[in-house]
């Protein structure tokens, strides 16, 4: 199958079927197909789920199936590879979902000696997958319910005698089915896009607890050292930074240049070495990328002189220890010390932060770490909770929903205690928290009385803290992606720091400066760009890469080269980003084989620019999201009316 005709590196070579209505667990030896097309992770999935969820399948119900994957390149001493992926049919959208998470759960599928576990049927009683010693069984999890994440792996990780278990587990809010549940390990991370907490609640599927010693065969180790080496030398590059404040004018300054400079991914990689991503919060502000009042505000609503508490250096302050997922030298994370309720949490993220700072006119920080913890403990994801609390306070501020609606809270605009009590509500279902606990889509079809016009969603989810009006990327691939409204999979500014015309022939290179009108200009290379990152980051996800470590360019981490020196493989970046496509294309023909139309899926008016703003960072700038979308399907060669491959 490689070079010397055995098994390619990085794959283990089974997968572990779980049917959760007969209790029957089986492992299946995977085709020949998936080594030859270079499946994996996400890839992987993408083809077992089209295959086999049935089409008009209930995301709720017992045909769904649930894959937990690692990355290909987990487990092989490559850098930045200990991301896993859980895929399924999603609830929030109806189509494609997938999510994924950083920590220790990758590797732990596969030392369990598996290329993924998949769940499918229901259960019907509480029940946790335990994978200990080369066995795999159910048991029941009746003790465990109602426990949040954090409790819920601190009782199972020490479970058994020996090595400690690596626990992913959902919270109250995907027991509950919220729908914009996600599923957490190591201490409240979280894979929390899609849904798909929910749908791990539907199958009342509390936990999966993995322990195992298996080794991943690798085809060249050394060249795997040798490559490794040298990506690490760029990642420990030290540029020297400024103090927060003055890290945070950066933003201002992009605001007010008349260019645009093509990003370099070498200093982002400083900010999170310092900061994590909290680095880019207040700058993100002033510059318009983040959104500000549920997407109607601007950098004046939440102005510098008021967004101090989330500052990079506040979260700083905080820090106990830096948090390393694993395989990964760069270490974004950190554990901070609370006051209050609770002591510890993982630091907030840019994208928590920025849902419930700016995007609420929220300038409470406390209140900030307080929610994070929250949310992780109860397992709800923190971009949509975030998008559903703004999107309630201006349904009160319009007077679509009254105090009295909204069980006596008073959800003014920055009111962080009242965000606090709202989402409690939403965690245990209460009241308004009922209407409010399955996202923004769902609320305003509950409501009603014109709230859907507040709803900042793309197919279902909500929108990420990225402004399209500021990088028109975002918005396109908010709405062209097969999982909609995700941030992660490309933008303008990731084409940028991924370089990827460094390697794959044909490639646009973005010139060092440009004006920043031509952002917004139809072109067919923002196709091509646009085309590029998806593909990339399908590998990328399928291999187990973390984003972070792509943005130090594609001549600096070396995805193409660890692919061929793990697998035996020697495919040409080409040929790497062709398997890309053929994962994005599985993923669309999923969303079509499950009535979802891509042309369907869009993005709010008012997130496009139309009509554009009058004032701040984003004023006068609008989005043709329709002819963007158009060119990037035309680049994959599908349809470029219907988006059908
Ligand atoms: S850069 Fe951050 S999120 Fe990515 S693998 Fe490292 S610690 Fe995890």
């Amino acid at each position: 199958m490689n070079r010397s005709g055995a098994l390619p590196g990085g794959y283990m070579g089974r997968i572990l079927v779980v049917d959760l209505d007969t209790g029957v667990i089986d492992e299946e030896v995977l085709p020949g197909a998936v080594y030859d097309e270079g499946l994996y992770g996400p890839g992987l999935a993408s083809r077992m789920l089209l295959e086999r969820i049935p089409p008009g399948a209930d995301p709720m119900g017992a045909d769904n199936i649930l894959a937990f994957t690692p990355g290909l390149l987990t487990g092989t001493g490559c850098l930045f590879a200990g991301r896993w992926t859980v895929a399924g049919k999603s609830p929030l959208t109806g189509g494609w979902g997938d999510a994924n998470c950083g920590g220790n759960f990758s590797p732990a599928i596969k030392q369990c000696g598996y290329d993924g576990i998949f769940f499918r049927g229901a259960s019907d009683h509480p029940v946790y997958l335990d994978v200990r010693d080369g066995k795999a069984e159910l048991r029941d999890a009746g003790r465990f319910w109602g426990m949040d994440t954090v409790e819920t792996e601190t009782l199972l990780a020490g479970g058994g005698k020996g090595k400690k278990s690596v626990v992913a587990a959902i919270g109250p809010a995907g027991e509950k089915r919220s729908l914009i549940a996600g599923i957490a390990n190591d201490g409240g991370r979280m894979a929390a896009r899609s849904g798909l907490g929910a749908v791990m609640g539907s199958k009342n599927l509390k936990a999966l607890v993995l322990s195992g010693n298996r080794r991943v065969p690798v085809f060249d180790r050394e060249a795997v050292k040798r490559l490794s080496k040298s990506c690490s030398r760029w990642v420990s590059l030290k540029i020297p930074l400024p103090a927060g404040p003055v890290m945070s004018r950066v933003g201002t300054l992009f605001r007010v240049m008349p260019l645009q400079a093509a990003q370099d991914g070498l200093f982002y990689n400083s900010l999170l070495r310092k900061w994590g991503t909290v680095s880019m919060n207040r700058a993100s502000v002033e510059m318009g990328d983040a959104p500000v009042k549920n997407w109607a505000g601007s950098n004046e609503d939440y102005p510098f002189d008021r967004s101090r508490s989330i500052d990079p250096d506040v979260f700083r302050k905080t820090e106990v220890v830096r948090y390393h997922c694993y395989s990964c030298p760069l270490g974004c994370g950190a554990v901070s010390s609370l006051r209050g309720k609770f002591t510890r949490s993982h630091r907030p993220e840019y994208e928590t932060v920025t849902a419930f700072g700016p995007l609420c006119l929220n300038t409470d920080g406390d209140s900030i770490f307080y929610i994070n913890e929250l949310l992780n403990r109860a397992g709800m994801d923190t971009i949509s909770a975030g998008a559903t609390v703004a999107f309630a306070m201006e349904c009160m501020e319009q007077g679509i929903l009254t105090k009295s609606d909204l069980d006596g809270i008073d959800l003014a605009w920055g009111n962080a205690d009242a965000v606090i009590a709202l989402l409690y509500r939403m965690i245990r279902r209460e009241g308004i928290g009922d209407v409010l606990a399955d996202g923004v889509k769902k609320a305003a079809e509950r409501i009603g009385g014109g709230a859907g016009a507040l709803a900042m969603h793309a197919g279902g989810q909500e929108l990420p803290m990225h402004d399209g009006r500021n990088d028109p990327g975002f918005a396109l691939h908010y709405a062209a992606e097969p999982a909609p409204g995700r941030h992660t999979t490309g933008a303008w500014l990731y084409y940028e720091m991924f370089q990827l015309w460094r390697k794959v022939p044909g490639l646009p290179r973005p010139p060092l400066l440009y004006p920043k009108k031509s952002r917004y200009e139809e072109a067919p290379e923002k196709a091509a760009m646009a085309a590029a990152c998806s593909k990339y980051m399908n590998v990328a996800n399928s291999a187990g890469l973390c984003l972070f470590g792509l943005f130090l360019g594609a001549h600096r981490i070396p995805v193409f080269e660890w692919l061929n020196a793990v697998t035996g493989r020697e495919r040409t970046a080409t040929e790497t980003m062709e398997i890309g496509k053929r994962i994005q294309t599985a993923k669309q023909r999923f969303n079509l084989r499950h009535g979802v139309a891509p042309r369907s899926v869009t993005v709010p008016p008012r997130a496009l620019g139309q009509p554009p703003q009058k004032r701040g960072a984003n004023r006068n700038r609008t989005v043709d999201l329709e002819a963007l979308k158009k060119e990037y399907w035309r680049a994959f060669g599908w349809d470029p009316e219907t988006g059908a491959p």
